[in-house]
């Protein structure tokens, strides 16, 4: 035996087994139908690495991840090149994950590998609503003539859940198209004095979280496929987030990190960041007894 100690290469901090997790964290190494540039595959295990360096606790939320528990299951291993294949593939894991009253925590990964997730999540919950966070409304019918794309990755959602099922904020590029569809259906948060209506689309119903990291300013997020200037700020960004606590989120991912393009390593922190502020945020609210049960005397211990 040797006496170490050893650094896991999971996300840190996390338990042992699926079958104690309330959130269970997948790695979604997928880049394939990324339209600029490419890289995204190498996402998931710099998030794991990054998190390392992270502070369980979140000033923030006045919340600390060893009250929550989560199991990380490593990345799924793609047939890099067949896309339906891959989707197939996520589909059936989020698809495990959630009848196991579990919260699926993708780390992306492209964009598209949200749908195939949120096809699983319907079967449990046809009333779920999105809560969607990027700088693209990815609401295109088809990009280049294919419907399943991150370009569409939404649009395909919304064909699944309807559009008064979904909430968009920080998108600030796109056709002119999109936009009007966009204001016609009322999904795009704008204004802070908007945020009711939002959040009368989400309150009461089981809430999937997906949050593009290009939403946020190429200055703290150079490290993304398609960086896109007048982003928010991380401040600004977890400030929006707060706004959302106390719905129920019965999953979430985070996906877009593309480190390569990041030689400072800035994007991956801010990555990990963003991945642990989700996890305490969906912790804030149980989901299901069990979890309530396991909540209460982990902040009793
Ligand atoms: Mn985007
Ligand atoms: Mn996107």
């Amino acid at each position: 035996m040797l006496s170490g100690p050893f650094i896991p290469r999971d996300w840190m901090g996390a338990c042992e087994t699926f079958e104690e997790a309330d959130w269970v964290l997948v790695g979604l190494p997928y880049d394939g139908t990324t339209s600029f540039r490419p890289g995204t595959r190498f996402g998931p295990e710099a998030i794991r690495a990054a998190s390392w360096g992270l502070e369980t606790y979140s000033p923030l939320q006045d919340a600390d991840l060893s009250h929550t528990s989560y199991f990380d299951a490593g990345e799924l291993e793609f047939p890099l090149g067949n896309r339906d294949a891959i989707l197939t593939m996520i589909r059936e894991n989020a698809r495990q994950v959630v009848q196991a009253d579990k919260r699926w925590l993708g780390l992306g990964g492209e964009h598209l590998v949200t749908f195939p997730v949120i096809e699983a999540y319907v079967e449990k919950y046809p009333d779920l609503a999105v809560l969607h966070f990027d700088a693209h409304a990815d609401l295109r019918d088809d990009y280049l003539g294919e419907k399943l794309s991150h370009a569409t990755v939404l649009r395909r959602v919304v064909d699944l859940i309807g559009p008064e099922s979904l909430v968009q904020l920080g998108i600030r590029s796109g056709p002119q198209e999109e936009f009007a569809w966009m204001r016609k259906h009322g999904t795009l948060l704008e204004k802070r004095e908007d945020l009711p209506k939002a959040l009368a689309r989400l309150q009461g119903r089981p809430v999937f979280l997906t949050i593009d990291l290009d939403v946020l300013d190429p200055s703290i997020m150079s490290g993304t496929g398609t960086p896109e200037p007048g982003g928010m700020g991380f401040s600004e960004f977890v400030a929006w987030l707060m706004e959302f606590r106390g719905l129920n989120f019965v999953g979430a991912d985070v996906v877009e990190l593309s480190p390569h393009y990041d030689p400072s390593g800035v994007s991956t922190v801010v990555a990990a960041k963003v991945v642990r502020e989700v996890m305490l945020l969906g912790s804030s609210q149980p989901h299901g007894t069990q979890q309530a049960a396991a909540l209460t005397s982990g902040a009793t211990a």
